[in-house]
């Protein structure tokens, strides 16, 4: 069991109108939660569906009064008007297609047909196929086959299958160079578990066990 997370609350008191409440900011969904004004254990208000909390929840930790649920939010340039995650998510597809030109040796878009020797690689936005024997004589048009030989939904699968590198270590790799930080061994080895566990949940997921 994961630990249950501590959230620092503020109460707007009731009012004309308006019943007290207590409020936490959320930094997985990038908001403010409100909930009743006492302290204690609460369901995750999250509605991203990767938010931790929707697993464990969260205890508030009432800390004062505020007037509005506004002055939960953080003092940051952006917060409360911007969410970094949407932000990214624009432009994840953008960094992939200058990611795929200089590792697949090709002009990135974000659609891709390379051709290497018999070999077809495909990637149509995230997806991904790579057919072994797509053109099996120099010279004839591609065969188009059902079942490529692997396919994937993810850029750290397609460059794991490609180089033969463990998909934990793309991840780490991936993470360090796009980001310019840099992990000690013990982080790596933390942050590749993780990916690979994610994969391996998936998997399952998809197998329909538990
Ligand atoms: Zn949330």
């Amino acid at each position: 069991m994961r630990p249950v997370p501590i959230l620092p609350a503020f109460v707007t008191p009731a009012a004309a109108g308006r019943v007290a409440q207590a409020h936490v900011w959320c930094q997985h969904c990038e908001t403010v939660h409100s909930h009743g004004a006492f302290p204690g254990h609460r369901a995750a208000h999250c509605y991203r569906k990767e938010s931790p909390y929707r697993a464990t929840g969260y205890e508030l930790d009432i800390r004062g009064e505020v007037a509005s649920p506004d002055d939960v939010v953080p003092k940051a340039l952006y917060a409360g008007r911007h969410r970094l995650r949407s932000k990214l998510e624009d432009a994840a597809p953008l960094l992939r297609s200058a990611l795929l030109a200089p590792t697949l040796g090709a002009r990135g878009k974000h659609h891709l047909e390379k051709r290497l020797g018999r070999v077809r690689i495909s990637v149509v936005g995230l997806s991904w196929w790579i057919d072994l024997d797509a053109f099996p004589d120099a010279g004839a048009k591609p065969r188009l086959r059902d079942r490529p030989d692997h396919a994937g939904r993810d850029f750290v699968s397609l460059l794991s299958t490609l180089y033969g590198v463990a998909r934990g270590v793309v991840g780490v790799w991936l993470l360090e160079v796009a980001a310019g930080v840099s992990f000690n061994a013990a982080g790596r080895d933390g942050i590749a578990a993780a990916i690979e566990a994610a994969y391996a949940s998936e998997a399952e997921g998809r197998d329909g066990r538990p």
